[in-house]
């Protein structure tokens, strides 16, 4: 079925994948892996009708198996792993002369559409890396099947976002193997579904002990936490990309210069001499007035964050609640539980570096640009199409 939400990224309407999953679930033919997002396991506290971020980790990966995935994983390592590959692409535009400044991130399905319908000429600026939704479907199928001797066709891939724009990001057709035509990632739930899942099951929060995720894609750092609220995909990859360049940590882990709420944030980092000069942005109103300088020489940056939705993830139209005076609440969480983190840095995280021995080897390197990076290319809009529409509408209004 299909119910009509809120949706700051401007997909409006939500179709409900549940039942497909349960299907699936019920004929045990696949392997039915998930993973979550960062900012979903702050708001699966409230399906049950709790303060953001009351549910521990380990109680979140109980519920999603009382729920029937048979391994329960962490979109976070991904997003880990996309910080190592991200802080890597700055560095290389930056130490290269002929490379194309400022890049913006490109994490945010709802922005990159943005980018190819309205700023195409953005298109070359914008991260070559995948989401980390997009790096966690690909590290499943590609690494993970031959890992576990199964063959990839018999896994079923399912991620928990806090985003509609996520169910879109799945189907494009970079994210499709070329040889054997699977989609790396099969199903996007939103946190909303989740809950009904939760409804119908009848679980009960009292039923929920803290369990440990599955590994290797299991672990994660402060930084991949982070990536819940605008402003921290900035932070992580400023961390790792001070590590990368002097072998050392950065001297403030906590960057306070691009946290907070504010619609359009500007920092300046001194990068051993160099001033590199950073923005973060979100929601639809502020990205459009940030770009209103786009291409003349007062808009002067090296390193840009954008978010779709106001405040990030945190405020994102999958959520179980969609207004927005809960996002302050949610953006509280991500940093006191960031700080409880046994590893705050991205390149601190043991399985990722593990992940590069066995099988990536590198940083941006070929393998690393061949699963967990992507292309972008102008949107065609099927002009004919929508001529052909109005046409008809017209003809029926007469
Ligand atoms: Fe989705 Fe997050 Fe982007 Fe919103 S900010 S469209 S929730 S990825």
């Amino acid at each position: 079925g299909q119910c009509s939400l809120y949706c700051p990224s401007g997909a409006i309407t939500e179709i409900d994948h549940t039942e497909k999953l349960e299907v699936i679930m019920k004929t045990k033919k696949k392997l039915v892996i998930v993973g979550i997002a960062p900012s979903a396991r702050l708001s699966l506290a409230e399906i049950f009708k709790l303060t953001p971020g009351s549910l521990t980790t380990g109680q979140c990966a109980h519920l999603l198996r009382l729920l029937g995935f048979n391994r329960v994983f962490d979109v976070q390592f991904t997003a880990d792993l996309t910080i190592m590959e991200e802080g890597t692409e700055l560095l290389h535009r930056i130490d290269d002369p002929n490379s194309i400044l400022p890049m913006f991130t490109s994490c945010c399905p709802g922005w990159v559409n943005l980018v190819e319908k309205q700023y195409q000429n953005i298109i070359p600026h914008l991260s070559s890396c995948r989401s980390p939704q997009q790096m966690f479907g690909s590290i499943i199928k590609n690494y993970y099947a031959k890992k576990i001797n199964i063959d990839p066709k018999d896994i079923f891939c399912v991620t928990v976002m806090p985003c509609t724009a996520k169910k879109k990001e799945l189907l494009r057709e970079q994210f499709r193997n070329p040889e054997t035509g699977l989609r790396d990632v099969d199903l996007c739930l939103t946190v909303r579904e989740v809950g009904r899942m939760v409804a119908k099951r009848g679980i009960e929060f009292s039923e929920l002990e803290d369990r440990e995720f599955d590994n290797p894609l299991g672990f994660s750092t402060g930084s991949a936490h982070l990536f819940a609220g605008s402003g921290g995909v900035m932070e992580a990859a400023v961390r790792s990309a001070y590590w990368l360049k002097f072998g050392e940590d950065f001297p403030a882990l906590q960057y306070n210069a691009v946290r907070g709420l504010k619609g359009i944030k500007e920092a300046v980092l001194d990068f051993d001499g160099r001033q590199l000069r950073l923005a973060v942005v979100s929601g639809g109103k502020n990205i459009h007035k940030f770009l209103e300088t786009w291409g003349t020489s007062s808009f002067n940056y090296d390193f840009i964050e954008i978010m779709a939705c106001p405040g990030g993830c945190i405020g994102g139209g999958g959520q179980p609640r969609s207004n927005l005076d809960i996002v302050p609440i949610r953006l509280k969480s991500v940093y006191q539980r960031e700080q409880k983190m046994t590893s705050r840095s991205s390149h601190d995280n043991p399985y990722v570096k593990k992940l590069y021995q066995d099988w990536l080897k590198k940083p941006y390197g070929e393998k690393a640009m061949m699963y967990l990076h992507t292309t972008y290319a102008p949107f065609k809009f099927k002009s004919n199409l929508i001529k052909e529409v109005k046409k008809h509408e017209e003809i029926n209004k007469g």
